[in-house]
């Protein structure tokens, strides 16, 4: 805390991993040694730099970017960046470390890392998005590459800033290097499947860790947070398996549906018309509801997938979805749970996937996108889903046989800690100390 003073989400963060390794050190001296969770928590290099604008009035705006290099032991730095008023320095920090074991959890070759600035893009034209985006990337271009740090989408950052920000690269670079960013438009070197993966991802995996109970999502009520990328495509794979979306929400409020949420709908409000999804109610006209400022999770589920932002499940609401018979609960958003409601999760014996696995089929599948672009090819939708597919069965695999190993059966926060941290510490030994 006094060598990172500030950053209170980066101290969750690490204290959540922290927690689960005790064991894990017990067995392996080797790791306490060579000093692995000290140089873990340390980020390799940390950049952060002014980005002047002018917005549509004429008038100078400034913001302030981040790009945090947290590990590489296991291949590029690789994770998103998020445009969002609330970004600084410890909601970089917290996001990239967790990157770091999610990243290895995916079994995928890429490192830890996460960027961003505290911009907001809300209520602003394509003219200044496309400004800000290329003022962020004249900063940026020097730090990154498909060898050294792959940056993405994340909160704030979709198709279109990636867009503007893969023009400007190529640009300031004379290089078509397709592989320097994920998450690109589908004509210019992005990949089948990595707008939904995420979303999609999540629900695999809950579907895991349901039929290790003998269950499934068939006729199940699901509740969603969010309305965003990661929101959309869980509700959709949701709907594919048989349950029912009951309600789903933005940072003012929620809509509650009992027809099922129209997923269509939100589609088009949200990705087409970049509206708010107050605006959904009115326009389903069949009798759903818009709840302004009341917390979505006081709705009665048996799932509930948080895909919205972190720390968005308080303690009480936890204790609302336990009393209210929930069965099952997978982050899809980056730490949405505070440590009470993982506790209080844990503790009532809910299945409870946290993040790092949960989520992991996004940068899994930029993963894939980045295979695609290094061998110029492109796969298919169906193939590219076949891989997510597999990929989150065998995280859902790790983490469930890592818990059984080590005495804690059904425990996929220490199964995902420990699977990720020790793959990333194994390699870390074998560099040395560096
Ligand atoms: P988007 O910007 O597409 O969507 C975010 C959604 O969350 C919006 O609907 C937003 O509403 C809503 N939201 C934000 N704050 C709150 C709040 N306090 N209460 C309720 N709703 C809120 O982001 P993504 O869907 O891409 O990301 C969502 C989460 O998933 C983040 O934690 C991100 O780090 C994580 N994630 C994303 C991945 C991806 O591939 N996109 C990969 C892995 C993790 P509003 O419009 O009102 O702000």
């Amino acid at each position: 805390v006094l060598r990172n003073p500030a950053e209170p989400e980066f101290h969750q963060a690490v204290l959540e991993v922290l927690d689960s390794l005790a064991p894990v050190i017990a067995k392996h001296p080797e790791y306490k040694e060579a000093k692995l969770l000290e140089r873990i928590c340390e980020p390799e290099r940390q950049i952060i730099f002014r980005v002047p604008w002018v917005d549509d009035s004429g008038t100078v705006q400034i913001n302030r970017g981040f790009r945090v290099e947290f590990n590489s032991a296991l291949g590029p730095y690789k994770g998103g960046l998020r445009f969002h008023p609330s970004v600084n320095l410890g909601v970089v920090k917290f996001l990239g470390f967790e990157q770091i074991f999610k990243n290895s959890l995916s079994g995928m070759p890429i490192g830890g890392g996460k960027g961003g600035s505290d911009f907001d893009p809300k209520g602003r034209s394509d003219n200044e998005i496309m400004r800000f985006c290329q003022s962020f990337m004249t900063e940026l271009y020097r730090h990154i590459g498909e060898y050294t740090d792959v940056p993405a989408g994340d909160i704030g950052v979709g198709a279109r800033e990636i867009g503007f920000l893969f023009g400007q690269y190529k640009r300031l670079t004379n290089r078509y290097e397709s592989g320097v960013l994920t998450g690109k438009g589908l004509g210019w070197g992005g990949a089948r499947v990595r707008k939904e993966a995420t979303g999609y991802g999540t629900v695999y995996f809950v579907r895991e860790m349901l039929a290790a109970q003998g269950s499934d999502l068939e006729g199940k009520d699901v509740v969603v947070s969010g309305s965003g990328n990661v929101a959309i495509y869980a509700m959709e794979k949701v709907q594919q398996f048989g349950g029912r979306v009951i309600a789903c929400s933005d940072s003012s409020g929620y809509v509650y549906d009992p027809a099922g949420i129209d997923v269509g709908l939100v589609r088009q409000i949200k990705e087409t018309e970049r509206g708010r999804i107050s605006d959904y109610a009115a326009r389903r006209q069949n009798g759903s509801d818009y709840v302004r400022g009341a917390s979505i999770w006081e709705l009665s589920c048996q799932v509930a997938l948080p895909c919205a932002t972190q720390n968005e499940v308080t303690g009480g609401d936890a204790k609302a979805l336990i009393r209210n018979g929930v069965l099952a609960v997978a982050e899809g958003a980056n730490m949405p749970c505070t440590p009470d409601a993982v506790k209080l999760f844990r503790d009532a014996g809910i299945l409870f996937g946290p993040a790092k696995a949960a989520n992991a089929g996004g940068v899994a599948t930029s993963a894939l996108e980045m295979q695609q672009n290094a061998s110029r090819d492109s796969w298919s939708f169906d193939y590219s889903e076949h891989r997510l597919k597999d990929i989150m069965i065998e995280i859902h695999r790790s983490c469930f046989e890592t818990a059984e190993e080590y005495g804690r059966p059904g425990d996929y926060v220490f199964g995902a800690n420990t699977t990720g941290f020790c793959r990333v510490a194994d390699a870390m030994l074998a560099f040395g100390v560096i």
